[in-house]
């Protein structure tokens, strides 16, 4: 586990991306002062404090995503201003809120890669942890670059070369024309040149090199030849890793960043040191050392440290060695210690976070129990609560390990989705479902019309022929609705007697008169075929996309007001409501009308 380097040089250019990252789609003003804030925030702070100072006086007026936005800035600002203890709780502040995915992404990944460069490893690994739980929701696809990178980044750094493997991949797949091929592949070459296991060709170097040359990135263009010359030492290439990192040698030193001109200069005094060139290792060496960032046992430079320490034990010089030796082994020491850190954090986090996730499941089952009990309780349906029973032996039983297999997730989701005595959409389900369909309706603008009905003076067949001949006639009536729905209609039963049914892709007037099929079909149950021995009727109420919009609750509430007017006008009828008839018949344009029959 070697190139902490490399490492450090990538989690800095990756925090100075993220900082010129900025989002777009916000209001005129208040946005560019945004947006300009956010660019100058490390070259010019100065301005960009008082910008803050200044949309802090229009909070008023903001927008809550440029809300969340410049909450953001200001944590970004404690951060800058080495007030850690109160810039993290800011930053967990906006990744734990119900803001903008894109700004909760950011902030996470800042603080994360702010807790990377202060070597706090466990807060950096448990806030990875919730940037990838945020990742999923952002949809700006910088913020979501920056993430995978970061994400790639943390893992190698943590050993787990597959993992970072696996991000950096992502990260190419989602940036493909710019930044990915570079950054991304420069992240993947990290990856690969760590794990022993992994042979790589000079073409894995290449084509990283030239992507990040083509999109004017010289720092991860250098970064990615010092892996690449690292990589030909291991293997005795010697001459190899001296000719890429000298020819673009220039070009790696204009780009005046030390953590990237030290790792280069270190690697040139290893190879030379190899070759044989005392004198040309011993200069690449002090020049490293000279570079190196204050503070920071980083692996370049114990390996200039360690060259300088051989140079002056070869040429007898016993003081200077012994300097050397002692920067040495601090460095050395500083670094390893700072990668089983690493490696150790990712550890605990990752067992929390896997024992959380198991919690979560373990609780949303209970829930899902509990719902399930109370509706049994309800309704008194005692084979559902024998089954509810069963399981629940069944759960104590096996624990958490049976609540989080598939099987007993199936028996679970059927007895919550559906009514025990008709077998339909109970109502939780019935308004899932539909309002998943109507959003999918809304997004193709297609046609959608619900059908509500209620049975006629219920209660009184109740208490004439009993309960259980009031449930043969509400399983008669469900089954003669069934008969005129087709697949993609979505059935439930809303309460006792109470049914509602969405048909996508229909118009109000169809829904009328299949609702009317369905009504003669329940008058004339008395005496069928499994049917009650009693005359059964049903009220229906009509409602329709055009008319209501897409919203369930809106369509239920139109639909029950139609039903309404129906059993006062008599019952045993269908009537839609008032506006549906206001609207002209026939689909919106390109719409497909339901055929009848
Ligand atoms: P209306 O025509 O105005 O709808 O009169 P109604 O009597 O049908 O209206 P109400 O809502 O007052 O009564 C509904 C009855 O349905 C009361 C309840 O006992 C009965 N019921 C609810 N669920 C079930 C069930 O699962 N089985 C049986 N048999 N009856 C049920
Ligand atoms: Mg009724
Ligand atoms: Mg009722």
């Amino acid at each position: 586990m070697r190139f902490r380097s490399c490492q450090r040089a990538i989690t800095l250019a990756i925090a100075l991306a993220v900082a010129a990252y900025a989002p777009v789609a916000l209001a005129d003003d208040v946005a560019a002062l945004l947006k300009r804030a956010d660019a100058i925030k490390t070259s010019d702070n100065r301005t960009f404090q008082s910008i803050l100072t200044q949309l802090d006086g229009e909070h008023a007026s903001l927008t809550p995503q440029q809300r969340s936005y410049l909450q953001y800035l200001h944590a970004w600002q404690l951060a800058f201003s080495g007030d850690f203890a109160k810039a993290m709780p800011a930053f967990d502040a906006i990744i734990d809120s119900q803001q903008d995915a894109t700004v909760r992404l950011r902030a996470g990944v800042t603080s994360v890669n702010l807790l990377t460069i202060a070597s706090r490893n466990l807060e950096a690994y448990t806030r990875l942890s919730k940037v990838l739980d945020v990742l999923p929701q952002a949809t700006d696809p910088d913020a979501r670059a920056q993430a995978l990178g970061v994400a790639s980044m943390l893992f190698s750094q943590a050993g787990q070369y597959e993992l970072g493997l696996s991000f950096a991949n992502k990260y190419i797949a989602a940036d493909p024309t710019s930044h990915g091929p570079c950054k991304g592949g420069a992240l993947r070459v990290l990856a690969l040149r760590q794990d022993k296991s992994v042979t790589l060709a000079d073409q894995d170097f290449e084509n990283t090199i030239t992507a990040c040359e083509n999109i004017g990135e010289p720092i991860y263009a250098a970064i990615t030849r010092s892996q690449a010359a690292r990589y030909y030492l291991d293997h005795g290439r010697t001459q190899d890793a001296i000719a890429i990192l000298r020819q673009h040698y220039e070009q790696t030193q204009a780009t005046h960043y030390p953590a990237t001109t030290s790792e280069v200069d270190a690697v040139l005094a290893l190879a030379e040191e190899k070759a044989g060139d005392a004198e040309q290792a011993r200069s690449y060496a002090q020049r490293a050392a000279s570079e190196v960032p204050k503070n920071q046992s980083t692996e370049a430079a114990a390996d200039a440290f360690g060259v300088l320490y051989r140079d002056a034990k070869h040429r007898g010089d016993a003081v200077a060695a012994l300097d050397w030796h002692e920067k040495f082994a601090a460095a050395d020491k500083g670094y390893l210690s700072d990668v089983s850190a690493r490696a150790l954090a990712y550890q605990q986090v990752h067992q929390q976070v896997a024992a959380r996730k198991a919690e979560i499941a373990a609780l949303n089952q209970q829930n899902q129990l509990l719902k399930l009990k109370r509706e049994v309780d309800a309704k008194s349906l005692l084979a559902v609560r024998l089954g509810v029973a069963l399981l629940l032996v069944l759960l104590g039983s096996l624990g958490l390990y049976a609540l989080r297999t598939r099987r007993s997730q199936l028996k679970f989701q059927k007895l919550a989705q559906r009514d025990g005595l008709t077998e339909i959409h109970n109502r939780q389900y019935f308004i899932e479902c539909a309002q998943a369909e109507l959003r999918y309706c809304r997004k193709s603008l297609r046609e959608a019309s619900l059908i509500s009905f209620d049975l006629d003076h219920f209660k009184q067949i109740n208490d004439t022929h009993g309960h259980a001949a009031g449930d043969v006639a509400l399983k008669a009536a469900v089954a003669a609705c069934q008969k005129h729905l087709r697949s993609v209609d979505i059935f439930g039963r809303l309460g006792g007697e109470e049914f509602g049914i969405l048909l996508p892709d229909t118009i109000p007037a169809r829904a009328a008169d299949i609702a009317e099929m369905m009504r003669a079909q329940i008058a004339a149950l008395q005496g069928s075929d499994g049917g009650p021995a009693f005359a059964v009727t049903a009220s229906f109420g009509i409602a329709s996309a055009r008319a209501a919009g897409y919203d369930l609750t809106q369509l239920l509430a139109q639909a029950d007001d139609a039903l309404y007017q129906a059993k006062r006008s008599g019952r045993d009828r269908v009537i839609a409501h008032g506006t549906v008839a206001l609207v002209s018949d026939g689909p919106p344009p390109g719409v497909p009308e339901r055929r009848h029959g």
